[in-house]
C-alpha cells in the first residue's frame, strides 16, 4: 500500500518534469569549462558570455582569486561552526567593516547568500502589530522572508507610487506600529531601477522605514558604486546586498543597518544563528572586490560597464529588436514566445553567443496579476509568435506555431573584454556586441 503511493509520488514527480519539458520551459544546464568572463569555454570551444551577473568583470579577475587563496591559506576552508558558537573569525569582522564602510552604514551583517539576508531580516525586526509594504516584483528571497514574518503585508503594483502610497494609507489606517517598505534597488528581470527617491519622500511623509535589495545595483550603480539609493541621492534604513554579482561574484549576503539592529540581527535572525560562517575564501575575495569597486579602477570599470549597455542597446535597437526601456545593464530582448526563447538561445550558442531565455516563473509578462508592461500591449505579442519589429529574423530562429504563454528573452550588456581577441566570434554573428553580459535571477 504504502509503496504503491510511493511509486505514484515518483509518477507524479516524472509527469510535472514531462509538462514542464511539453511546454519548451526546460531551464537546462549548460556547463562551462572556464573561468566566469567576458568569454568562457562551453562544449569544447569559446562563447561570448551575455549572462553572467559579473558586472565589474571582477569573478575571474586574478587580484581577486588570489586573494580568496591567500585568505583560505591562512584561515583553513572554514569554521566549521555557525559565527556565534565557534566561527568568527577576524576576516568576518573586516569584511562586515569594509561592505558598511563601502555603502555608508555604520555597521553590517554577513549571510550565506543574500537569500538568506532577506529570509532572516523581517522576522525578528517587524511582528504581527507592524506592516511590511511590499513592490510585487520584488525578488522570491523577499516574499519569503515577509511570509516568514508575523507582521501584516501589503503589495504594492510594482513601482508604482501612487499604489505604494494607497497601502501606506491602509497600513496607518490599521494601526501599524511600525512600517517597513521593501523593494529591490533594481529589478532583475527587466532592469528597471527602484524609484528610491520618491519611496524616501512618500516614506517620510508616511513615517515608514526602507529596506533595498540591492543585489543588482552594489558595486555599480550611484557614486562610487553604492547602490541605488544613492544613484536616487537619498539615504535608507536598510541594505541588503550579496557578493554573489558585481562584488566578484563568489556567494554571500550582508546587511547593511545601524548597530543596533546588526546587534539584534545578530541575536534573532535565523538563517544567521543556524547556519556555517561565510567561509575564508569568498570573504578574501570580496575584500578585494570591495577594494577594487571602491577605488578609482572603480570609477573605470562602471564606465566601461555603462559604455557597453548603451552600445549593446543602440544596436540591438538599430537592429529590430524590442527591447525594455531604461539605463541599467540588464537589457532585456522582448520575443514574446518562450519557446522561441529557448530556441533563439541554443542557436546563438551555436554562433558562439551565450544567452538564455528567460520565460515563467521569473518574467513578469507571465506572471496574470501584474500590467503586462514587458508585452508591448499590442496583440501580435499574445495572439501570435514574435512579431516584433524584426518578423523575418525572429522566424529564421525557428519559432513554434503555437504561442506561449511566457514572452521574455533577456539579455543584458555588462564588460567589455580588455582582451579584443576574444571578440571574435562576435563579430561573425550579432555584429554590434563586443563584450560579455549578465543576466540576473
Ligand atoms: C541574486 C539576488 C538575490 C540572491 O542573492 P544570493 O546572494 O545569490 O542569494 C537576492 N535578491 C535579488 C534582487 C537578487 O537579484
Amino acid at each position: 500500500m504504502t509503496q504503491d503511493m510511493n511509486l505514484a509520488f515518483y509518477d507524479r514527480v516524472s509527469a510535472e518534469l514531462a509538462d514542464i519539458h511539453a511546454q519548451g520551459l526546460t531551464k537546462p544546464e549548460r556547463v562551462i569549462a572556464s573561468r566566469q568572463g567576458p568569454v568562457i569555454s562551453v562544449n569544447g570551444r569559446d562563447v561570448l558570455n551575455f549572462c553572467a551577473n559579473n558586472y565589474l568583470g571582477l569573478a575571474g579577475d586574478e587580484r581577486v582569486t588570489q586573494a580568496g587563496i591567500k585568505a583560505q591559506e591562512k584561515w583553513g576552508a572554514g569554521t566549521a561552526s555557525v559565527r556565534f558558537i565557534c566561527g568568527t573569525l577576524e576576516i568576518h569582522k573586516e569584511l562586515e567593516r569594509a561592505i558598511a564602510d563601502y555603502l555608508g552604514f555604520e555597521d553590517a551583517i554577513l549571510f550565506a547568500a543574500a537569500f538568506d539576508a532577506n529570509g532572516g531580516i523581517f522576522e525578528p525586526l517587524f511582528t504581527e502589530a507592524d506592516a511590511i509594504v511590499s513592490d510585487s516584483l520584488n525578488h522570491a528571497s523577499i516574499i519569503d522572508g515577509v511570509r516568514l514574518s508575523k507582521a501584516q503585508r501589503y503589495r504594492f503594483a510594482n513601482s508604482d507610487m501612487a499604489d505604494l502610497e494607497a497601502k501606506l494609507k491602509e497600513a496607518r489606517a490599521g494601526g501599524a506600529r511600525n512600517i517597513i517598505i521593501a523593494t529591490d534597488g533594481a529589478f532583475s528581470m527587466d532592469g528597471y531601477i527602484g524609484k528610491i527617491d520618491q519611496i524616501r519622500a512618500l516614506a517620510d511623509q508616511y513615517q515608514a522605514l526602507i529596506m533595498v535589495d540591492d543585489c543588482h545595483a552594489t558595486g555599480f550603480l550611484g557614486d562610487k558604486g553604492k547602490g541605488s539609493f544613492a544613484h536616487c541621492g537619498v539615504e535608507v534604513d536598510f541594505v541588503t546586498g550579496t557578493f554573489g554579482k558585481a562584488l566578484g561574484g563568489a556567494m554571500g549576503g550582508f546587511i547593511c543597518a545601524r548597530p543596533s539592529v546588526v546587534e539584534l540581527l545578530k541575536q534573532r535572525a535565523r538563517p544567521y544563528l543556524f547556519s556555517n560562517a561565510l567561509a575564508p575564501a569568498v570573504c578574501g575575495s570580496s575584500l578585494e572586490a570591495i577594494r577594487i569597486a571602491a577605488g578609482d579602477e572603480g570609477d573605470k570599470l562602471r564606465a566601461q560597464l555603462f559604455a557597453n549597455a548603451a552600445r549593446f542597446r543602440s544596436a540591438m535597437a538599430e537592429a529590430g529588436f524590442d527591447l525594455l526601456p531604461g539605463e541599467h545593464p540588464i537589457i532585456p530582448v522582448m520575443l514574446g514566445d518562450a519557446k522561441l526563447a529557448q530556441d533563439m538561445a541554443a542557436r546563438l550558442l551555436e554562433l558562439g553567443v551565450y544567452v538564455i531565455g528567460f520565460s515563467f516563473p521569473w518574467c513578469r509578462a507571465a506572471r496574470p496579476a501584474s500590467a503586462p508592461r514587458c508585452l508591448r500591449p499590442t496583440p501580435s505579442n499574445r495572439s501570435t509568435p514574435p512579431s516584433p519589429p524584426s518578423p523575418r529574423r525572429a522566424r529564421s530562429w525557428g519559432s513554434s506555431d503555437t504561442p506561449n504563454r511566457s514572452y521574455d528573452f533577456r539579455l543584458s550588456s555588462a564588460m567589455m573584454t580588455d582582451r579584443p581577441t576574444g571578440l571574435s566570434a562576435a563579430h561573425s554573428t550579432t555584429a554590434a556586441i563586443s563584450g560579455a553580459t549578465d543576466m540576473p535571477i
